[in-house]
């Protein structure tokens, strides 16, 4: 029997984690300049955290949830980061200790949900959540945080959706309006969303399909059912986004997958990707009543988070520098003992060096060396009786000798040279 990985799990192999870590990196980055710090929760959490706080008729609980028993407890491998985090928020008493809150994470999530182009089963996400601020003012920063944070990595092709689901019983009075809408044409939906029209209504205007799309093209938009504060808290969210240069599209269909939103809502679309249905980068919104409703104090919250597989689909990958700064072939027997050495230095002058040890003519070397994207040959044959080591250059094939008291640092000013010449590679070569 062959064992292969679990359909809907990626292997990430080394070539890959490469523009992970760039991802990653670069997500840290903004979060903490925004004054987030990372929280790690665990990957199993109880059934019961998530059936409450996503709400038992959303897709993610009633499908796509991994649950298993274990000593007579029901546990689910956690299928997004929010609810597990606010549980972690209420259970060590965050609120009590300080007013406001920022905390992100980044790691796997689970669905068993079918797969396709940027849908899997095991994806991986980067969040940020804000307790203790009830905005709007955070709100509009937090968007701009993603939004930057896009910029930055270079994806300039995408739209900010916002709306606004209002809180206290708006959803219910909205709820009723849809009901009263879905329900003369119940024939016409998909068998998913004629069981979603007597449980949740609000579901139909988040499916993905065709039939429920053309249905929903004149439901009731919930922007008519704000009242007074929420229309507020909402047009001044639009107000600071267009302050900060934030460009932006209100949505009134904008509703989202799961039951924990109040008032603000956004999503980040990818307009130029080939993820077709899957091109939401980002979801986000606020939960003011999650706190409260795990036994915690009344404290507003809002959070976002970032389907990670998504982003490197869609962001341009700058051509990672491939192999080791210093490569080093030692020929002569003695060669061996002074690459040893010379490797530690160069590893210390924060070059990565590997060494070839395999032996062969010199030209099945360099050969290697080449294939292995290697920047800086150091050839330590004959000459190493004389004390020096021969250099050679692969991008320019330029060679020289050096003496090998001091050829350490002048490799390293070398690969930094290099490295910062336009017409080599945007990133350090050896220094990473
Ligand atoms: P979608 O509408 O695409 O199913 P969702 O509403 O289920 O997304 P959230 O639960 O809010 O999304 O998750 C936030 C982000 O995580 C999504 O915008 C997406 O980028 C990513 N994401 C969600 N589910 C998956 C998955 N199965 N595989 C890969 N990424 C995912
Ligand atoms: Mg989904």
């Amino acid at each position: 029997m062959e064992l292969r990985a679990v359909r809907g799990m990626n292997d990430i192999l080394p070539d890959e984690v490469e523009h992970w870590h760039r991802l990653e990196t670069a997500f840290r980055r903004h979060a903490e300049l925004h004054g987030y710090a990372e929280v790690r929760t665990p990957l199993l959490e109880t059934t019961a955290l998530f059936v409450r706080q996503i709400g038992e008729t959303t897709d993610v609980v009633e499908k796509e949830m991994y649950s298993f028993e274990r000593h007579g407890e029901s546990l689910t491998v956690r299928p997004e980061g929010t609810a597990s985090a606010a549980r972690a928020y209420v259970e060590h008493q965050i609120a009590a200790k300080e007013p406001v809150s920022r905390w992100y994470y980044l790691g796997p999530m689970f669905r068993g949900e079918r797969p396709a182009k940027g849908r899997y089963r095991q994806f991986y996400q980067a969040g940020c959540e804000l307790y203790g601020d009830a905005g709007p003012l955070c709100d509009a920063e937090m968007i701009q945080l993603v939004a930057g944070f896009f910029q930055d990595i270079g994806i300039s092709a995408f739209q900010v959706h916002v709306n606004s689901l209002g809180s206290g019983d708006t959803r219910a009075r909205y709820r009723e309006a849809l009901l009263q809408y879905f329900t003369p044409m119940r024939d016409k939906l998909s068998e998913d969303s004629q069981r979603r029209l007597d449980k949740n209504p609000l579901r139909i205007l988040d499916s993905k399909s065709q039939a429920d799309k053309d249905a929903a093209v004149g439901a009731p938009s919930i922007t008519s059912l704000l009242d007074e504060a929420d229309r507020e808290h909402f047009e001044r969210l639009c107000h600071h986004l267009t302050v900060l240069g934030v460009p932006f599209v209100v949505d009134p269909t904008l509703v989202r997958g799961l039951d924990y939103y109040t008032r603000t809502l956004f999503e980040v679309r990818a307009t130029e990707s080939d993820l077709g249905a899957q091109n939401t980068l980002c979801g986000g919104g606020r939960y003011d009543g999650m706190i409260e409703s795990l036994g915690g104090p009344k404290v507003p919250a809002i959070g976002f988070a970032m389907g990670l597989e998504r982003i490197l689909a869609t962001m341009p990958r700058t051509a990672a520098p491939r192999g080791p700064g210093a490569y080093l072939l030692p020929l002569a027997a003695e060669g061996a003992d002074k690459a040893l050495l010379l490797a530690r230095e160069l590893r210390a002058l924060g070059v990565t060096t590997e060494i070839d040890g395999r032996g062969g003519k010199l030209k099945t070397m360099l050969g290697r060396a080449e294939r292995r994207g290697a920047s800086i040959c150091v050839i330590l044959g004959d000459e190493v009786s004389r004390g020096v080591v021969s250099v050679k250059q692969l991008a320019t094939r330029t060679q020289e000798e050096l003496s090998l008291d001091g050829a350490a640092r002048i490799i390293a000013d070398r690969l930094r040279m290099s490295a910062a010449t336009p017409a080599s590679s945007a990133e350090p070569r050896g220094n990473r």
